[in-house]
C-alpha cells in the first residue's frame, strides 16, 4: 500500500483503526544515530533499512480499544570488530509489538504485567525515531567477526612477547590506535 503519512508525525490511531500495513525501504544514511553508531565506517549509499509496519486494534470492551503497532525491520551496519578492529558487518533485526497507552503513569503501571512494549500515545508519533531506537538497541555489546579475516597479531609474535601484557593494556593501546 502506498503511504501518504509523514513518518515523523505518524497518526498511529488512524493507521491501527484502518488496519493498515506499510512496507518501507529507507537508506541507512537517513538515520544519523545509526551512522554515528557505526564508528565512522563508511556505509554504502545503497545500504537500506527494510521495515514493515502493521497497525491493528484490540477491543477490550465494547467501547474501548487498544492501539497496536507491529514493527519488523532489518538492516546491515558496519561496526568495529572488538577482536581485530576492522569493520564487521552486522545484521540488526527487529520484531516487536507495541501497545499505545494514554500516559506515562499507565505505562509504568502496566509495563510489568505485559509482554508487549508500551508507548505513550501521541497523536503525531515519530515512528521513524522509534525504528531507529529499536535498531540501536539491537547493536551487539561486543561486535565481532565470527572468524576475523586477519588476526591482529601473528601467533608467532604473541608467543615472543614476554611477559604477557595485561589484556586491558592491549585493548587500551588498540583503542588509541583506532582513533584517527
Ligand atoms: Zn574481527
Amino acid at each position: 500500500m502506498k503511504h501518504s503519512q509523514d513518518l515523523k508525525k505518524f497518526d498511529t490511531k488512524l493507521f491501527a483503526q484502518q488496519n493498515q500495513q506499510l512496507q518501507l525501504r529507507t537508506p541507512v544514511t537517513d538515520f544519523p544515530r545509526l551512522v554515528e553508531a557505526s564508528d565512522s565506517w563508511p556505509i554504502p549509499t545503497k545500504s537500506v533499512v527494510d521495515w514493515q509496519l502493521v497497525g491493528f486494534v484490540k477491543k477490550t470492551t465494547v467501547v474501548q480499544e487498544q492501539i497496536w503497532i507491529e514493527l519488523k525491520a532489518s538492516a546491515r551496519l558496519p561496526l568495529t570488530c572488538q577482536k581485530c578492529l576492522a569493520a564487521c558487518d552486522n545484521l540488526l533485526g527487529v520484531d516487536r509489538q507495541f501497545r499505545f497507552v494514554r500516559d506515562e503513569a499507565t505505562a509504568l503501571r502496566e509495563d510489568d504485567d505485559c509482554e508487549e512494549d508500551l508507548l505513550v500515545f501521541d497523536r503525531l508519533f515519530n515512528i521513524s525515531e522509534l525504528l531507529e531506537d529499536e535498531l540501536l538497541m539491537e547493536i551487539p555489546l561486543i561486535p565481532a567477526h565470527e572468524a576475523c579475516p586477519k588476526p591482529l597479531v601473528p601467533q608467532s609474535d604473541v608467543q615472543a612477547l614476554a611477559p604477557e601484557p595485561s589484556p586491558f593494556a592491549v585493548l587500551a593501546q588498540l583503542k588509541d590506535k583506532s582513533k584517527p
